[in-house]
């Protein structure tokens, strides 16, 4: 499951609007939620982490 390493995997927002993480290529979160958008705003790192893809 390289695919899954934490090198390749970047913060997006999801369309609960919490920061996930995704590969570049993904259109979906690898916890499966859908998402919203991969560059992150300034206030963006104010909003809560996604469970799953923390940990
Ligand atoms: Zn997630």
């Amino acid at each position: 499951m390289t695919k899954y390493e934490s090198n390749v995997l970047v913060s997006c927002i999801g369309v609960d609007n919490k920061q996930h993480i995704c590969l570049p290529d993904s259109d979906i979160c690898k916890c499966g939620v859908k998402i919203r958008r991969k560059k992150l705003l300034k206030n963006d790192h104010k909003l809560f982490s996604c469970y799953e893809c923390t940990f």
